[in-house]
């Protein structure tokens, strides 16, 4: 919490604490049960409920079922479920508005009494007609003079269902000529001949949003009733409502803030219904929807969502979120914490001739810079499978996969050259012979031979088939207007990729990533032993706004006979972009996914260039570039960071000789890109040196021991998977400062 800037609805309510108006924030959650929540509901779950919680108050669950006929129980099941898994309580038992009806009636009928309220006999058309525009005042019903005693006859027979829908009203009566259209008498009561889904059929009238609202919020005792900025007249109306019913203190007040708009998507319910309903998408929990149902099923997690809400805010003007920023969100929280493993989408054989047997290489599931830990047996022979997408035949520029002159090494595993291309009668290759060194096993290379990259693989005959479905936008417009413009490729299922068998023997998590592909889920609903299906949640990279950068870029000159790029294929690069790709793969050995993130982007090499002057080790100082201020440089200019080149350099000095682990780097960042302190003040004034003594971090590890007798027993007898979990804990008590190396090493030591 402490490096969050507060919004501005953290301001009034922190005012509103000082000053003594509220002893207590009280928010609440007000859906409508007539559909699936989505992502937009997810921002204002997570503000509600998270202004209460930061603030100690409480928040409720407010079900606003005011219109019987849309609504529904399985959409307010649908709504605890997502506010639950958002990891959130409300404060005692789901409220409704329907259980407040007897007292709405009460006070409609004390409105009418002082004259403040009217049965209106208009027609729809007519009260459209009296109200009048912006630039023309409306005018006054004729039934507006009618006396309280019939006002009150009419409203009473309304409620008992003596009348046709539509053919009476009840409005306030406050000002035709108000310059806010929706202070020109207001709906107050519709006639309604529905069954309701918890009142029954007790009632003929339903209250209107604008008279329900306010005084539901009144009941519940809300201090702060933020909503979006839509209802902003209508506040006018909220308070008007309390304050002639001289309801007593204390009451709530209305705060407005920017609803969330997402591009490539349709976030109204009445949409997200029309496409489940017209069979467009497989129901309401369909991985392609914006629902939480949708995200949930994709694989999307909590944390991630609530990350994503804390990115993009809390503003008072709306706007557009581009999509790419919540996809970054669900990467930048599944990186530290999924198994890496091996899947070919299209797979395409390769015969190593010269390999004879058999062997299991120990593979880690985890890259060195997380701290998690585990491993498993990858299987190899002679018969293996790759992408198909990893060999070209022709290459073209910049491909640095398998060719038949350019050889490429199996990730975790040896270097192979291509020694021969297998054709069928089309002309399609459906096999390669191949070589392999045996020396130039990863981990301990001694064959000298220089690759470009390191590529994914299976083991022919231990693989596993899985399903795997491929999602992507559901439209293919930045702002969708309606079906036309829906995706055609929004769902890609292929049938036969194969996994290596860890994946699923061991079920080392329900998340992976496959390597250079994206982060997989095995299918909630879908998944069988006998079908294996896994969705993906998110790609590794970002295909869509390099999709963007090339429809944009001039491309005059060059004859139309050229291949059409293929998604995820890389984009030849400059010769000023390859000359700086040498460089930071020859000179500075930085590995090749790195130095192509910087190569090809000009901003992010020249902020490296200027970081590495004042300290010249790149290996860290490009991790920061390339994860964090890359992150940044897609939502500002290199200009407004708060930050200079120098100051990166210095985090990562401080990793490098380990005063800080690359967990309270990744914090102090978070600082420096807020205030522009210096990383060197930060750490020195919070106190997060990194722990390395071992006779301290040995405390922590006995610590964690006492506290969980029954896990140690179960490791020692076998379960080694619980070593992570060890580990994991012994950084969290030390608040992420114990240098992970070292508690690894403790751990094991202690633990035997
Ligand atoms: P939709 O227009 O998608 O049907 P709604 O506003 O009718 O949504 P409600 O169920 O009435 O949906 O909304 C419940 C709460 O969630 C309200 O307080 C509303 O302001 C908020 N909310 C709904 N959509 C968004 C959004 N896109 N961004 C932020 N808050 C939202
Ligand atoms: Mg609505």
């Amino acid at each position: 919490m402490h490096n969050k800037k507060k919004d501005f609805l953290r301001k009034i309510v922190e005012e509103d604490l000082k000053s003594g108006k509220y002893k207590e924030v009280v928010t609440r959650f007000p859906p409508e049960p007539n559909g699936f929540p989505h992502i937009g509901h997810a921002k204002s779950i997570s503000l509600n409920f998270g202004i209460a919680k930061e603030y100690g108050g409480r928040c409720h669950l407010r079900m606003d079922d005011t219109n019987p006929t849309t609504e529904d129980t399985e959409y307010v099941e649908a709504i605890k479920d997502a506010v639950k898994w958002l990891g959130f309580e409300w404060d005692g038992e789901v409220r409704y508005t329907s259980d407040y009806f007897d007292r709405l009636y009460a006070w409609a009928i004390e409105l009418i009494k002082m004259g403040k309220a009217y049965v209106d006999s208009l027609s729809e058309e007519e009260i459209r007609e009296y109200r009048g525009t912006v630039t023309k005042p409306g005018r006054r019903s004729r039934y507006a003079e009618r006396s309280v005693e019939e006002n009150l006859d009419l409203f009473e027979r309304m409620k008992k269902g003596e009348f046709k829908e539509g053919e009476h009203v009840l409005r306030a009566k406050i000002d035709m000529s108000s310059p806010n259209m929706k202070m020109r008498d207001p709906l107050l009561y519709r006639i309604k001949h529905a069954h309701h889904f918890r009142a029954k059929d007790k009632w003929a009238i339903y209250p209107m949003y604008d008279f329900a609202h306010c005084l539901s919020d009144y009941i519940e005792g809300v201090t702060h009733s933020l909503c979006t900025l839509e209802f902003e007249n209508n506040r006018e109306i909220y308070d008007w409502v309390i304050e002639t019913l001289e309801l007593k203190p204390p009451r709530p007040y209305q705060y407005e803030f920017a609803r969330l708009n997402i591009n490539y998507t349709v976030m109204s319910k009445r949409k997200l219904l029309e496409l489940v309903e017209k069979g467009i998408v497989s129901g309401w929990d369909d991985p392609r929807l914006p629902t939480i149902a949708g995200f949930r099923r994709r694989g999307y997690t909590p944390e991630a969502i609530l990350n994503f809400c804390e990115m993009i805010g809390v503003a008072k003007a709306n706007s557009v979120v581009d999509i790419s920023q919540l996809e970054f969100a669900i990467r930048d929280d599944l990186n530290p914490k999924v198994p890496r493993v091996m899947c070919v989408l299209n797979p395409l054989k390769v015969t190593i001739e010269n390999y004879e047997g058999f062997e299991e290489i120990e593979a880690s599931y985890y890259p060195h810079d997380v701290p998690k830990e585990g491993s498993r047996k990858v299987p190899f022979s002679k018969e293996i499978y790759i992408e198909q997408e990893d060999f070209m035949e022709n290459p073209d520029k910049g491909y640095f996969r398998l060719t038949p002159n350019q050889p490429v090494r199996l990730k975790h595993a040896y270097i192979i050259r291509c020694k021969e291309v297998i054709k069928d009668a089309n002309g399609r290759v459906v096999e390669i012979k191949a070589e392999y060194y045996p020396d130039s096993k990863s981990g301990s290379d001694r064959s000298g031979i220089k690759v470009k990259s390191a590529i994914q693989w299976v083991e022919a005959n231990r693989a596993k088939k899985v399903e795997v479905r491929m999602y992507d936008r559901l439209f293919k417009t930045e702002l969708p207007q309606g079906l036309e413009d829906l995706n055609p490729d929004s769902l890609k299922v292929i049938k036969n990729a194969l996994v290596e068998p860890a994946v699923i023997e061991e079920k080392a998590d329900e998340r992976f990533q496959f390597e250079r592909i994206g982060y997989f889920y095995a299918d909630p609903i879908d998944y069988s032993d006998a079908n294996p299906v896994f969705n993906q949640i998110v790609p590794l990279k970002d295909s869509w706004s390099k999709k963007k950068k090339k429809a944009s870029a001039p491309k005059a000159q060059k004859p139309t006979q050229e291949k059409p790029q293929k998604e995820g294929e890389s984009i030849p690069m400059s010769a000023e972009e390859e000359a700086l790709f040498e460089r930071y793969t020859k000179e500075l050995k930085l590995n090749s996914e790195v130095a192509n993130t910087l190569a090809r982007d000009s901003k992010l090499s020249s902020f490296f260039e200027e970081a590495l002057k004042s300290y010249p080790k790149p290996v860290t100082i490009a991790n920061f570039v390339t994860n964090e201020v890359a992150r940044e440089l897609k939502q500002r200019e290199l200009e407004s960071l708060k930050y200079r080149p120098k100051q990166i350099a210095e985090l990562a000095k401080m990793v490098d000789d380990e005063t800080i682990s690359t967990k309270i780097a990744k914090q102090v960042f978070e600082e420096i890109s807020q205030s522009g302190e210096e990383p060197t003040k930060i750490v020195k004034e919070k106190g997060l040196k990194q722990i390395s003594d071992p006779t301290v971090i040995k405390e922590m590890i006995d610590e964690v021991i006492a506290q969980n007798r029954e896990n140690v027993k179960k490791y020692r007898a076998g379960n080694q998977k619980l070593f992570g979990f060890f580990v994991g804990q012994v950084l969290k008590k030390s608040g992420g400062k114990a240098n992970p190396k070292m508690v690894n090493q403790l751990v094991r030591e202690v633990l035997g």
